[in-house]
C-alpha cells in the first residue's frame, strides 16, 4: 500500500523521470478489476490527458498526485506504479497506462484495491482525496505537539491503532507504517490512548515524526516497490519480513496478530498492552 513515505518517494522519482514529458496516449481499465476505482468514464481519460505536459508530482497523504496542466492524475492505496523506458516490454495487464510521445510509459496496476483517478483540477469530490488535501501532513510544522495532544484527548477511548491509523486521522499514516511507529514508541496497538502518560504520548508523537521522516528519506519501506520495481531502502523492523525473528531491542520474538481488519506486528517484550 502507498502510505506517506511511499507517496513522497514515488513523487520524487516521477519528478526525476516523467516531468516535462508529453502524453501521447492513455488507456484506462484495459484489464477491468473489481477493486480498481476510476473517476467517471475510463474512455474519457485519453481525451482529458492526451497532448498535455506532465508537471510536478507530489505526495498528498498516502496518494500520489501528478499535475498534468489543468488536469490531475491521482494514484491511491494499493497501486503498483512502474516506469518503462522506450522499447521496454509493457505488462499485459494494467488498469492505467500513460504513454508518452518519446516512447516511454507509466503503467499502473491494482494489487488488492486502489484508486486511479484523472480529473480536471478542482472538480473531484472524493472524500478520501479531499481529507488528504485538507489535513496537515504529519511531517509539516502544522502537525505539532499541541495538535497531537488535542487529537489524543478527543480519541482517549480509542486504541493506539484506531487513533493513529484509521479514518484518515493522520493522512498517509496507515496500518503499514504504524507498526514501526508503535514499536519505536514501545506502545502496543491495542493500548488505549487515554492510558498513556503525557511523556509516553510525547514519545509517540515524536515517533510519528521521526519514523515517517526516516522512511521517506530512505525511499519508502522495503515491503513496497518504487517506479523501477525496486524495494524501498527503509528496512522495516516490524513487518511480514521480520515476523518470527528476534526483536532488535530486547530479543523477544516478533509476533503477528490480526487486529482491526489488518495484521499487526509487535514485540511482546517491549510492547505490552496497557491495562
Ligand atoms: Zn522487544
Amino acid at each position: 500500500m502507498i502510505e506517506l513515505p511511499e507517496s513522497i518517494s514515488l513523487a520524487k522519482q516521477l519528478n526525476e523521470t516523467i516531468k516535462g514529458k508529453v502524453i501521447g496516449n492513455v488507456v484506462a481499465n484495459a484489464s477491468p478489476h473489481k477493486f480498481a476505482w476510476l473517476s467517471g468514464d475510463s474512455a474519457a481519460y485519453n481525451a482529458l490527458l492526451k497532448g498535455k505536459t506532465v508537471g510536478e508530482s507530489k505526495g498528498v497523504g498516502g496518494k500520489v498526485e501528478i499535475e498534468v496542466e489543468n488536469a490531475r492524475v491521482v494514484l491511491a492505496e494499493g497501486i503498483n506504479v512502474r516506469f518503462f523506458a522506450a522499447g521496454e516490454t509493457l505488462p499485459r495487464k494494467h488498469q492505467l497506462l500513460i504513454q508518452f510521445t518519446d516512447g516511454s510509459a507509466l503503467c499502473c496496476g491494482v494489487q488488492m484495491y486502489g484508486g486511479l483517478w484523472a480529473f480536471i483540477d478542482g472538480t473531484f469530490d472524493n472524500e478520501y482525496y479531499l481529507v488528504a488535501k485538507r489535513k496537515p501532513s504529519p511531517l509539516s510544522d502544522a502537525f505539532d505537539w499541541n495538535a497531537f495532544q488535542a487529537m489524543a484527548k478527543e480519541n482517549a477511548n480509542k486504541s493506539a491503532k484506531a487513533f493513529l491509523a484509521t479514518e484518515q486521522h493522520i493522512p498517509g499514516l496507515g496500518n503499514g507504517v504504524l507498526q514501526d511507529i508503535l514499536f519505536n514508541a514501545r506502545v502496543n496497538p491495542k493500548t488505549k490512548i487515554g492510558l498513556l502518560s503525557e511523556q509516553e504520548l510525547k514519545t509517540l508523537f515524536e515517533s510519528v515524526k521521526t519514523t515517517l521522516l526516516q522512511m521517506a528519506n530512505q525511499g519508502g519501506r522495503d515491503t513496497e516497490t518504487d517506479i523501477f520495481g525496486n524495494p524501498g531502502g527503509y528496512r522495516t523492523l516490524m513487518s511480514n519480513k521480520t515476523v518470527g525473528q528476534l526483536c532488535p531491542r530486547c530479543g523477544g520474538i516478533i509476533e503477528k496478530a490480526a487486529y482491526m481488519g489488518g495484521s499487526v506486528y509487535i514485540c511482546p517484550g517491549c510492547q505490552k498492552v496497557r491495562k
